[in-house]
């Protein structure tokens, strides 16, 4: 099964897709993921991306397409994949068709998580991940068991994102709204938008993404 998940920034699509590879053993492609990873590698890629991405406007569709491309050809994707932040632009959304389509393989569903835009500010100020293992946590929501202590890994080394403050958060989603929101209507054209909302608990968001997963 491939799906899309949909929403703005800090609308929980990391988090709900590192819960999905957990528990069903797709893979999660975040291009926002891959696009740190080149910038901290220092690759001629990431050397393009980094400016960008700290002011919060969108990579070009050439490079985020192209990356999506060379992880699609890696073996482990051909269980299923979750598009996490891909695509966000409707020329992404048309090369996707066609690097599925080239692949032999299609889109299952696109979950919209619905969120309100005000409460997704304080959701991003207070996003820190693990340095060491990359799990996912929050000052208020979802805290370590221990404070300062990773639950997965035991690391006591934690990051928060250079572009996670509330002057690019509104660039951010202001990109959102222009450009990623207009390619809903392609996919509900499609019958394959399924409507979460992404404002109840974390555990209920993962429940109800299960559902449509499991066709209920
Ligand atoms: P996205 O990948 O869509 O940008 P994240 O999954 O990183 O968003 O979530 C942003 C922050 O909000 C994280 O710190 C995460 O722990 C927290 N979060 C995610 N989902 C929820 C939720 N349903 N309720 C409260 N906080 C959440
Ligand atoms: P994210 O981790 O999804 O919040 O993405 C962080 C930043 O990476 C975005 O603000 C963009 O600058 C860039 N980025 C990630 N995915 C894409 C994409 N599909 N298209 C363009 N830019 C992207």
């Amino acid at each position: 099964m491939n799906i899309i998940l949909l929403g703005p920034p800090g609308a929980g699509k990391g988090t709900q897709a590192s819960r999905l590879e957990a528990d069903r053993g797709m893979v999660q492609l975040s291009t926002g993921d891959m696009l740190r990873a080149a910038v901290k590698a220092g690759t001629p890629t990431g050397i393009k991306a980094k400016a960008v991405m700290e002011a919060g406007e969108l990579v070009s569709d050439e490079i985020v397409s192209g990356i999506i491309g060379e992880r699609l050809d890696m073996s482990d994707t051909a269980q299923g994949a979750i598009f996490d932040g891909y695509p966000r632009t409707a020329a992404q959304a048309a090369s996707l068709d066609s690097l599925l389509e080239e692949r032999g393989r299609k889109l299952d569903y696109v979950i919209e998580l619905d969120v309100d835009e005000e409460a997704l500010v304080e959701r991003i100020v207070g996003r820190y991940t693990c340095a060491a293992c990359g799990a996912g946590y929050h000052d208020t929501f979802l805290r370590p068991a221990t404070a300062g202590v990773c639950d997965v890994c035991g690391s006591g080394d934690f990051r928060r994102r250079p572009d996670d403050n509330e002057v690019t958060v509104r660039t951010r989603m202001a990109e959102y709204r222009a450009k990623t929101a207009p390619i809903l209507p392609i996919y509900e054209r499609r019958g394959l938008v399924r409507r979460v909302d992404g404002m109840a608990d974390i555990g209920r968001v993962t429940a109800a993404i299960a559902a449509v997963l499991d066709g209920q």
